[in-house]
């Protein structure tokens, strides 16, 4: 059975040419004692703007490792399939995120209900977690919204879910349900039940990633109470651990957290809770490789500089059509954003301090950064011209793209110093 390790990241690499720079990375983590396995993630969304297929992600994942001898697992994760796109990632890929965020909040079948609530009396009224202070308050009523808001979600995983497994075959894939691209957040009391009706349909579930509280924006840091997510990320942790045990998971079962990439307030608390409870954790990041190739350009000058300069202008004018497929992922302060005159005239340096995410740099401009993170199918528009690009300033790019995984990420959360 292919089992993912207790640590992963899933790194997305939209335009198919970091990857060597990514897995560096990860080999750097290894020897310093890290070992984390290596996840190319890509969704629907993103092939479908950028106009690749899901088979270009497993050459690029495959070459990259061969080229490196990785003799170590690696995936390549279907993103946030359904049940309508599943279809064209079953070939290529050996990860399926399996996205049910759009079939909550529908109503299962009574009888189906009822069959889950009377398989749960055990735990109605309160849940303690064993050996630790942690305890719920379940009352009935609680649990049949539970069942109300998610059980039909459930059932449709299992669908999907049979649907790989039909041509793939039993143990040769990587699960994962998603549950992260919602209004609500889920709570660790909610977070118990799923698992039991994920177990219920007998699914292999080796990941999952519930919505936490507060603001996963791309590319830039939480927003939100940190101290709460702290608390709620604790529990989920151990109610996993209780969810295992009590319903037969997979044992190796584990978060995911789809962090939109440089949580760098979590991220610490993220390292220190999974070391004190000994558990793993699957880091999933969005596609800011590009945005280290569109920094990477800018620092190299001249034409790269430019291309740089117009994708930015360019945004400008397209931000509506460009955001719109982001909206709940992205606050862009459009007051904040520098005009087209002001950039048209900064130099290497100044453009690529104001992309890059770091904090204590005052030219750093996370309105900028996000509206650029979405400008994506601009270089798409031009692909010849791009390509030619990253591979003239390719040294200066896979620089940013492994400082970014490494230093930024990987050091953060597992604490390498
Ligand atoms: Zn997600």
């Amino acid at each position: 059975m292919k089992t993912l390790g207790k640590y992963s990241i899933g790194m997305g690499d939209r335009f198919g040419h970091q990857g060597s720079a990514q897995l560096k990375a990860i080999m750097d983590a290894a020897s310093k004692g890290i070992d984390i396995t290596p996840v190319w993630n890509k969704s629907n969304r993103e092939h479908s703007i950028i106009g690749t297929i899901p088979g270009d992600v497993r050459i690029e994942a495959d070459s990259v490792t061969r080229k490196a001898e990785f003799k170590k697992p690696y995936f390549v994760d279907a993103d946030h399939i359904n049940l309508d796109t599943v279809e064209k990632f079953i070939e290529s890929s050996d990860f399926f995120t399996i996205d049910v965020a759009s079939y909550i909040g529908k109503l299962a079948g009574t009888s189906e209900i009822e069959e889950f609530l009377s398989s749960v009396t055990k735990y109605t009224g309160k849940i303690s977690i064993p050996n630790t202070s942690l305890k719920f308050s379940t009352p009935k009523s609680l649990i049949r919204k539970v069942a109300e808001k998610y059980l039909f979600a459930a059932i449709k995983a299992w669908d999907i879910y049979r649907k790989i497994e039909k041509v793939k075959g039993n143990g040769n894939f990587i699960t994962e349900i998603s549950m992260d691209e919602v209004a609500h957040p889920q709570t660790p009391v909610e977070l118990f039940f799923i698992l039991k009706m994920l177990a219920s349909e007998n699914i292999p579930l080796q990941t999952i990633a519930p919505k936490f509280p507060g603001r996963f924006n791309k590319g830039v840091d939480y927003t939100g109470d940190v101290e709460k997510f702290e608390s709620e990320f604790e529990a989920d942790l151990l109610i996993i651990d209780y969810a295992i045990h009590e319903f037969g998971l997979p044992g190796n079962l584990k978060m995911s957290i789809h962090s939109g990439s440089d949580k760098f307030a979590i991220y610490p608390i993220i390292g220190s809770l999974i070391r004190k409870y000994d558990k793993g954790i699957h880091i999933k990041t969005a596609g800011t490789t590009w945005l280290e190739e569109i920094i990477g350009l800018a620092e190299s000058g001249g034409e790269g500089l430019a291309f740089a300069k117009d994708i930015y202008i360019r945004s400008l004018d397209k931000i509506e059509e460009l955001t719109a497929p982001y909206s709940d992922v992205i606050d862009i302060n459009v007051r904040s954003l520098p005009s087209k005159t002001e950039v048209s005239k900064w130099s290497a340096s100044e453009f690529a301090d104001s992309l890059r995410h770091n904090p204590e740099n005052e030219r750093y401009n996370l309105n900028m950064r996000q509206l650029v993170h979405v400008a994506y199918k601009l270089a798409a528009e031009k692909k010849e011209e791009y390509f030619r690009l990253l591979h003239a300033n390719e040294e200066t790019i896979s620089k940013c793209v492994y400082d970014n995984v490494y230093h930024r990420h990987i050091c953060r959360i597992f604490d390498i110093g």
